[in-house]
């Protein structure tokens, strides 16, 4: 891994680490050595290609990082071995939790191939092991047997609307794993407009968490699907369908 010294005074680093603590996450000087090597990656590589439009330093770590690890306020990382990320981006949540659960096995999917090649030079760059980047569609990879039906938790932020996203990505979930949204202030009346989706991709509806975000106004929502039975033959549907016409 490239060399960064961290300290922990910086203001940055010092909220950054005291929100997480409020939360039971506590970051060795590695993890926010990978988390500073990660900020200074995105923003060099945001001026060749469109990675994000958050740059300054702390929105970075606020809006990103720690936006990110807000699943884990939700969901025992612990009880998670096999996590899936669609529609990763700039690594958004993967990439975070992958640095603060070490232990998990993080597979990303996007369909764009800039990006991860992004993530493959940052993956090398932060040592990170037990990554798997996979450039494609979500409806096509979602119908190969070793992505179908497979992981015991799916997340999606910033990707669509939720009855679009469900069938994006609960064909990822094993039976019995769980697929959590990350939604911004109209997570709930898109819950309302899933119930289909929900249904139909064999899911049930578990939780849904309303919280806000340091430096965010308005709620936020972490939508908790679990799913029941394996994904029917018909779904996803062909790529670009589900956004089309979506079940809903
Ligand atoms: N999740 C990241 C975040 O929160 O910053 C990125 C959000 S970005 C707005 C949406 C990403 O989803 C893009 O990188 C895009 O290439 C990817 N994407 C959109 N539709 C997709 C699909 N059907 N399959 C795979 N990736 C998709």
């Amino acid at each position: 891994m490239t060399e960064v010294h961290i300290d922990r005074n910086d203001p940055v680093i010092r909220s950054f680490t005291k929100l997480l603590d409020e939360r039971g996450i506590a970051l060795s000087d590695r993890q926010l050595e990978q988390f500073e090597l990660y900020y200074r990656e995105l923003v060099e590589w945001n001026e060749k290609m469109n990675l994000t439009g958050i740059t300054e330093r702390e929105a970075v770590y606020i809006k990103h990082f720690y936006d990110s690890l807000s699943l884990a306020f939700f969901q025992d990382m612990s009880q998670v071995e096999s996590l899936a990320d669609i529609g990763s981006g700039a690594g958004f949540p993967g990439i975070p939790l992958k640095i603060a659960f070490p232990h998990l096995k993080l597979t990303i999917v996007d369909s764009l191939n800039k990006r991860i090649g992004f993530l493959r030079h940052l993956g090398e760059t932060l040592g990170l092991a037990d990554i798997q980047l996979v450039h494609g569609r979500a409806e096509d990879i979602a119908r190969t047997p070793e992505h179908r039906d497979h992981y015991d938790a799916v997340t999606a932020r910033a990707v669509a609307r939720l009855a679009v996203l469900n069938e994006l990505c609960l064909p990822f979930v094993k039976v019995n794993g769980w697929f959590t949204a990350m939604k911004g202030a109209a997570g709930e009346e898109e819950v309302k407009e899933s119930t289909r989706s929900i249904r139909e991709l064999g899911a049930e509806l578990a939780h849904l968490h309303a919280f806000q975000l340091p430096m965010e106004e308005g709620n936020r929502y972490m939508v908790v699907l679990t799913k029941k039975k394996s994904t029917p033959k018909a779904y996803p549907r062909k790529a670009g369908v589900p956004l089309k016409a979506p079940l809903s």
